[in-house]
């Protein structure tokens, strides 16, 4: 199937659930492709890639969805819409204070390792609402939503992890609800290619599709 089919089958299956798009290791010429037959938003890991395609691509939502390293900060904020892979007061800060540079009030979403995985990126669980009240003094920041990737098994065993985040969404949205002029929490990205299905039932507002799309990255 093209590219343009995958596309078209993905978003009426989708329904209003958001869809991102994910083009890593992708050429601009095959995004082009997916941004013509309907994909809004776009979804990079880093941002020197991206960089490098970024002249070439049709007019798009950018989302960063890969590890920030503090380094990366400045340009991650003047190419980016929305900036996913927030995980670590730290970076949070350095956003702020670049965004603030550029003059631009920088959208995020926290990532939550919601497996409690020591090898991967996010807040702990018991950490997240410490940190949303830290976020809430950074001005430059806005809070809307937050990400996942579950430990890596088969899309029925990660069912519960999706439940837990979308349990944890709902109560950090009806605490920050109103309280902070910077937090607003609508958004919850989680699932790929290989269990959004099971992410949506489980109340993802938002999935990241990549290989489902393009086909297998090599
Ligand atoms: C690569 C990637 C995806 C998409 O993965 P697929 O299995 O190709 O759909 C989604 N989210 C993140 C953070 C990724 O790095």
């Amino acid at each position: 199937m093209s590219v343009k089919e995958n596309i078209t089958a993905v978003l009426q299956e989708l329904g209003n659930t958001e869809l991102v798009c994910v083009t890593k290791t992708v050429d601009p010429e095959r995004i082009n492709e997916a941004i013509k037959a309907g994909a809004t938003i776009i979804g990079e890991n880093r941002v020197q890639e991206y960089e490098g395609k970024s002249d070439d691509l049709l007019p798009s939502s950018r989302h960063l969805i890969g590890h920030l390293q503090t380094n990366k900060v400045k340009k991650a904020v003047q190419f980016f819409d929305v900036i996913q892979s927030v995980d670590s007061l730290k970076i949070a800060q350095e956003i702020d204070k670049r965004a603030r540079e550029a003059d631009k009030v920088q959208e995020i979403y926290l990532q939550v390792n919601i497996g409690d995985e020591p090898q991967k990126h996010g807040f702990k669980i018991k950490e997240i609402e410490q940190a949303l009240q830290d976020i809430a003094e950074l001005k430059n920041i806005r809070v809307t939503g937050f990400m996942c990737i579950p430990p890596y098994v088969p899309p029925e065993q990660a069912r519960p992890y999706f439940k837990k985040m979308k349990a944890l969404f709902d109560e950090l949205k009806t605490e920050t609800e109103g309280k902070y002029d910077n937090i607003d929490i609508q958004n919850l990205s989680m699932g790929m290619s290989g269990d959004y299905k099971v992410a949506i039932e489980e109340g993802a507002t938002m999935v990241r599709i990549g290989s489902a799309l393009f086909g297998d990255r090599v």
